[in-house]
């Protein structure tokens, strides 16, 4: 029986015979859903890719120089 690795948890997940690309499969442990993204060797991966659809809320960092004038030298 083929069998592949949760990529969350390494959790060995069984699949049906001859899987495919494009399954889905469920890790008990996870409980999350994964698909097959590779048969050979098999490979499993979550099935959202909208990881960079995330606003990087860090980008804009607000330089601030009032502290420059802070440390003055007389
Ligand atoms: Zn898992």
């Amino acid at each position: 029986m083929p069998y592949a690795f949760c990529p969350g948890c390494d959790q060995r997940i069984f699949l049906r015979k001859d899987p495919k690309v494009g399954d889905m499969v469920y890790c008990p442990n996870c409980e999350d859903q994964l698909e097959v993204v590779a048969v050979d060797p098999i490979e499993l991966d979550w099935p959202w890719d909208e990881d960079e659809d995330e606003t990087t809320e860090w980008e804009e960092e607000e330089e601030e120089d009032e502290w420059e004038d802070e440390d003055e030298e007389e």
